[in-house]
């Protein structure tokens, strides 16, 4: 069925601006090989993203770009190195800058945005010499607040001087195509913590790397697994680390290696044996969640969990993304959380990891951000920066 962005983008029929380029690149760069057609369900529907490209300049609009997950694995593959994803993510952005208000299905993701951003969940702390700031992003503070705890503690046993920042990346107003709210919202972001200092950014999840990587200008990102691998580990102990385990990379960092090396590094450390699958590093695949397709289109956002299933199998998933382990759990795949594997490895690998769903995530995010305001000495540079609000 197609969504109302759909229709609108299909009730005119001038393809222009950067979604004209992108269609007359894939069609004029595409070879036809179908080496991501074989990988992808949104392609074996659709054609090849030359087909798809030519098609958009003869005025045939009917591909729906809202059920592309924007996982990039098309562009990983290709031999003719284009890149298809750039096109439905400017489809996107046409049908949005047209749009007024977003599709009403999309209202879960963008109120949990609007949330993560909003005074009472965000809190800016900036120590003293500070420039350097955990930012933990949404998901791993609402379902896991005790590891996030733990995280910033080890992490701050490097840098002592380590900054907290709680709010949202912004990364679904960008996936979804709302680019100028975007932009508007992440800027105000990192001209406030340029300003402060700040230069230097630790993440633990995925989707805000892949922000702050691709427009945090000023401000370097690296993961916290890439710290914490350099840490002394305690092996687990034989009797509890039984069986093989399987890694999970999740799609933003797929062109990462620095990163894949370092939760494998972990991994290793904690004495865990790790079987690749198919997919894996640069190779892998969406877990289902990505461009937040499963809000629309669920039976194609479940293609990707399917496969992951399969080549699972029976060992444990180990992945470094909150939202991949939310979505991967519900497709019926046994996964633990990287992080909770390093805090408490007996605990996750029993599967028994303390993992909040909603809506207590919520209070576990108020309720993390009050013990960091009790547990740290607030000291001037401690600002809480002027939040815009505004409205779906
Ligand atoms: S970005 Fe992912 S879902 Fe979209 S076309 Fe490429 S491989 Fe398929
Ligand atoms: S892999 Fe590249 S060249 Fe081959 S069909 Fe896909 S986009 Fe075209």
């Amino acid at each position: 069925m197609k969504t109302p962005e759909t229709s609108l983008f299909c009730a005119d029929t001038k393809i222009k601006g950067d979604v004209y380029h992108q269609a007359q690149a894939l069609h004029q760069g595409c070879t036809r090989c179908q080496a991501c057609v074989s990988q992808c369900a949104f392609l074996q529907k659709n054609g090849t993203p030359g087909d798809i490209g030519a098609s958009l300049l003869a005025g045939d609009t009917a591909v729906d770009p809202f059920a592309c997950s924007l996982c990039n694995l098309c562009t990983a593959v290709c031999p003719a190195r284009i890149a298809p994803e750039s096109l439905f993510l400017e489809m996107r952005r046409q049908v949005m800058a047209r749009n007024q208000r977003p599709n009403r299905r999309y209202a879960p993701i963008l109120n949990y945005e609007r949330r993560g951003s909003s005074r009472l969940f965000s809190w800016y702390h900036l120590p003293t010499g500070c420039d350097t700031v955990f930012f933990p992003g949404c998901t791993l503070p609402g379902t896991r607040p005790e590891t996030t705890w733990s995280i910033y503690q080890q992490l701050k046993e490097q840098i002592p001087q380590l900054g907290m920042v709680l709010d949202c990346c912004h990364k679904p107003s960008h996936d979804l195509g709302r680019q100028d709210s975007f932009l508007t919202w992440f800027e105000d972001m990192r001209e406030w913590l340029i300003r402060h200092g700040v230069r230097h950014i630790i993440v633990a999840c995925p989707n805000c790397y892949k922000v702050f990587h691709g427009y945090g200008q000023g401000l370097t990102v690296q993961t916290a697994w890439e710290l914490l691998a350099g840490d002394d580990i305690e092996p687990i102990s034989s009797a509890i680390a039984r069986g093989r385990i399987t890694v999970h990379d999740p799609c933003p960092l797929r062109n990462h290696q620095d990163v894949h090396q370092a939760v494998r590094t972990i991994l290793a450390r904690l004495g865990l044996k790790i079987r690749e699958m198919r997919h894996a590093k640069k190779y892998t695949i969406c877990c289902g969640e990505g461009g937040s397709v499963g809000l629309v289109n669920p039976d194609m956002a479940g293609k990707w969990s399917e496969i992951r299933k399969m080549e699972a199998g029976d060992d444990l998933v180990v992945t470094y993304c909150a939202g991949c382990v939310g979505f991967l759990t519900r497709a019926g795949i046994k996964v633990v959380h990287l992080g909770d594997l390093l805090v408490n490895p007996a605990k996750a690998l029993a599967g028994k990891a303390a993992v909040a769903g909603a809506p207590r995530t919520y209070l576990n995010r108020i309720r993390l951000k009050r013990r960091l305001q009790k547990a740290i000495k607030t000291c001037p540079e401690t600002i809480l920066p002027k939040k815009i609000e505004y409205n779906l």
